[in-house]
């Protein structure tokens, strides 16, 4: 199996053809013959510590091979070819934080209202065990105080703003300190003229990106609330989080395994993936952000409990067994 890598400098927007990486223009991976199989993706594991390899390795009662998408699904009407944890460490050294850059922001643009918005505070608690990094909290920039075009679409009459201009503000809000920088609202965004809406949008250059959280909410479909709908949208906007800063840590879609970076076309599809990584994103983020495995795992089953997310927190429970046995 040959391959080689150029810097992957890519743009993933999510739009409404889901989120959207173009290598071919955007530089990536570049790799002739067969798909590689799982077990080549995950790479060489015998030089790893007993918990890494436990961590690491394929394991059927954790993972699940990628499904045959169905038509409309990403990988129906998407050519991806996967990263393995080889090409993602040879593009390492221009992925990892530098020894300064401790920590991810993420920035509210416009009102977060109780209720049918996600709370930020958790979104931010999430990032940190996540990623295994800290993760700050920005004050809130009021809407007219974001230079960004923005327009009254369509039939839903709902503001929309541009998110090229947003993502052009961004990174000057960076500090020294910050990996990235995430903008998040719950207006809805669009990226110029041709497009209907997008969920968000993008760049690894500049470390910044934009997310809306409006279409994440049962009511924008005018759909009734009921006891679940604050978990569902929290449960939503943290997976796009995770999947987009992951993105920004330098992680392609996943074609592997079922896995929170497997790319998305729609929102049934976005809610069958799973929120955690499958073992060869989690490898790499692991060699991007460099937490601790167990750690990471035990803080992310604290909050799945936490905030009721009981199938994952399910899971993490059984992962945190699983690496604890290895030690
Ligand atoms: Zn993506
Ligand atoms: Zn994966």
């Amino acid at each position: 199996m040959k391959f080689s890598v150029r810097l992957p400098m890519y743009l993933c927007a999510v739009t409404f053809l889901g989120c959207f990486i173009v290598p071919a223009i955007f530089g990536g991976i570049v790799r002739s013959g067969p798909l590689p199989t799982r077990e080549q993706a995950i790479g060489d594991l015998t030089q790893e510590t007993p918990l890494e390899r436990a961590a690491f390795e394929e394991d059927a009662a954790f993972f699940k091979p990628i499904r045959k998408p169905d038509s409309g699904d990403w990988l129906a009407e998407q050519d991806e070819v996967g990263q393995i944890v080889e090409e993602y460490r040879l593009a390492l050294s221009a992925l990892k934080p530098s020894p300064e850059q401790k920590a991810l922001y993420i920035l509210p643009l416009g009102q977060f209202r109780s209720g049918v918005a996600p709370s930020l505070a958790k979104l931010r608690e999430f990032s940190a065990a996540f990623f295994g990094m800290d993760t700050r909290l920005l004050g809130a920039v009021p809407l007219e105080k974001v230079p960004a075009k923005r327009r009254i679409f369509g039939t839903s009459r709902k503001l929309q703003l541009c998110t090229t201009d947003i993502l052009q503000w961004l990174p000057g809000k960076k500090s020294r300190d910050a990996y990235s920088i995430i903008a998040v609202t719950m207006e809805d965004l669009y990226p110029d003229e041709a497009w209907n809406f997008v969920y968000g949008e993008a760049t690894l250059h500049g470390g910044a990106g934009v997310f809306s959280f409006a279409r994440y909410d049962p009511a924008f479909y005018g759909e009734k609330s009921n006891d679940q709908t604050s978990a569902l949208i929290l449960l939503r906007s943290c997976k796009v989080l995770a999947h987009e800063t992951g993105h920004m840590f330098g992680l392609m879609h996943c074609v592997f395994f079922e896995c929170l970076m497997n790319g998305s076309n729609h929102l049934k599809e976005s809610d069958s993936q799973p929120i955690h990584l499958c073992p060869v994103c989690l490898r790499k983020l692991q060699l991007g952000a460099g937490f601790d495995l167990l750690k990471r795992e035990e803080a992310l089953l604290k909050f799945y409990e936490a905030n009721g997310i009981k199938e994952e927190a399910a899971w993490s429970r059984r992962r945190i067994e699983k690496m604890r046995a290895a030690k």
